[in-house]
């Protein structure tokens, strides 16, 4: 394989000190004319010496935020296969549609008949939301997966308080998402693991097992973290609903069944998408999110208010929901995401089953052409991501995070590693259907490089990154004394 080829076999990464470090007193970045009045007397708890804040020129200021812009890793700057996480890359016609005055600078607090066409969009996501899951009651407030989670649990808590059932447990199989237990406990449930089968998908018996009147129900990742589909999810619903339960399904990795799975049909209650993932807004850092919730029909009156509504041929904001869990975000959510989503949704139409497709068939692919080269944690048709470990490697004394930070050399995000718990060691690829064949040939043969070297050259991959900025960090001494100071 050319080298030259990769993405990242070459850079022309700057250095770049502190501000602090670099201001010289005097310097300035912009020219004022000289003052032509008298100096004014601040009062005197405006006098004194202020922070200290280094004196820039303009190119200063200019190339030291560009140059660490370059230190950044996006979407945008290459292939970002970090499985669970669906980084696929976000057309830019989503935020030019976010940025149009009208929808950007809308003040959370104008009256309904002031933004009829933002009530519109947010009334009409809904609806999309709905068509899309089967589940055709939706809020948008919720602002991230694990928010929409909780909002979840609020609703199976308002559900079997309206029957009188006071239940206590969730079960939560070991291949939900971590947040699935974090979520449910918030919520005051206990969580109750279920481990699934040899084939790393749950089987009906399993859950019948455990599934008693005290447990308000089950969370399912589906597809599940290990990028398998639950085939047995209406077994699974049936035995669950039998015992008054409810069914939550965690739909953070929803881009692999869109516009093909019913997840009504599947007999799911609840269930929460990441707009972040899925719908193509911005992910990542910290930023604003999304995680609406969809709901059957049943469990409406339980969503969180208000919520846009269709009034005749007006749009307004609904608060009358006595049976509501009450708001779970301030104003209409994260509004300029669900802006961008709308944008996607709308410039996609029903192209959206076919990225659904493209994002599976990327990662089968990749699982069939690297199957020969790490060990596949479940030889199982996958969904949109695959999971290997580094079992094949232990002789070598190459770990699973040897290979993700080689990774980095070559110009390449590394994937997720060591999750999902149940696969020791795992290695979570998920390229998304936004990559071309080119690229992601250019990956598999990568990893297969990366491999090899694991066998010729051992040391150079256990001191990976060589190539990088920063070279390899003390990770457990960044977690347990963290230096925040700069
Ligand atoms: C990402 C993810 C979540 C959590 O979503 P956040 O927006 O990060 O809170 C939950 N479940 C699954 C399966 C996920 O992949």
């Amino acid at each position: 394989m050319n080298e030259n080829k990769t993405p990242g076999a070459s850079g022309l990464i700057m250095n770049e000190p502190l501000l602090w470090e670099k201001g010289k007193k005097g310097r300035c970045g912009m020219c004022v004319p000289k003052s032509d009045v008298p100096e004014a007397n601040f009062p005197e708890a405006l006098q004194g010496e202020g922070p200290d804040f280094p004196d820039l020129s303009e190119v200063d200021v200019v190339r030291h935020y560009t140059r660490l812009s370059q230190w950044n890793f996006g979407v945008d700057t290459g292939m970002y296969p970090l499985g669970s996480c669906t980084m696929k890359y976000n057309p830019k016609i989503n935020e030019r549609v976010a940025a149009t005055p009208a929808l950007a600078a809308a003040h959370p607090m104008l009256a309904d008949e002031h933004v009829q066409g933002n009530l519109q969009l947010m009334y009409e996501l809904q609806e999309y939301l709905g068509a899309i899951t089967g589940l055709p009651a939706v809020t948008v407030q919720p602002a991230a997966g694990a928010h929409g989670e909780l909002t979840g649990m609020l609703i199976f808590a308002a559900y079997h308080k309206s029957r009188g059932s006071k239940r206590t447990k969730i079960l939560i199989p070991d291949t939900a998402h971590g947040t699935n237990p974090a979520s449910a406990a918030l919520c005051g449930y206990k969580p109750i693991p279920v481990k699934s089968g040899k084939n790393g998908i749950l089987d009906a018996q399993t859950i019948a097992d455990v599934m008693d009147e005290e447990t308000a129900g089950i969370m399912v990742t589906n597809p599940n973290t290990l990028g398998l589909f639950e085939t047995n999810i209406r077994q699974i619903a049936e035995v669950v609903h039998a015992k008054g339960g409810l069914v939550y399904g965690d739909g953070a990795n929803l881009n692999a069944v869109m516009g093909i799975i019913d997840a009504a049909k599947c007999g799911v209650d609840v269930m929460h998408l990441n707009l972040h993932k899925t719908f193509s807004t911005p992910h990542g850092g910290g930023g604003p999110g999304a995680g609406p919730v969809c709901v059957t029909a049943e469990l409406e009156k339980f969503l969180p208010t208000p919520r846009a509504v269709k009034d005749g041929d007006q749009f307004k904001l609904e608060y009358d929901c006595p049976d509501s869990v009450g708001r779970v975000h301030g104003f209409h959510g994260n509004f300029g995401v669900l802006v961008r989503a709308y944008s996607y949704i709308r410039t996609m139409g029903p192209d959206l089953k076919k990225a659904s497709q493209f994002a599976v068939l990327s990662a089968a692919y990749i699982k069939e052409r690297l199957k020969g080269t790490l060990k596949l944690a479940y030889n199982m048709p996958c969904m949109h991501e695959c999971v290997f470990s580094d079992e094949w490697q232990q002789e070598d004394k190459i770990t699973t995070l040897d290979i993700a930070k080689r990774l980095i050399d070559y110009g390449y995000h590394p994937p997720t590693i060591y999750f999902p718990l149940v696969v020791h060691g795992a290695i979570m690829i998920e390229p998304t259907e936004t990559e071309c064949k080119e690229d992601i040939d250019q990956f598999i043969d990568t990893v297969k490089k990366i491999v090899q070297e694991s066998k010729d050259n051992p040391e150079l991959l256990r001191n990976a990154p060589v190539r990088s900025k920063m070279r390899r960090l003390d990770e457990i001494q960044a977690a347990r004394r963290p230096c925040l100071c700069g």
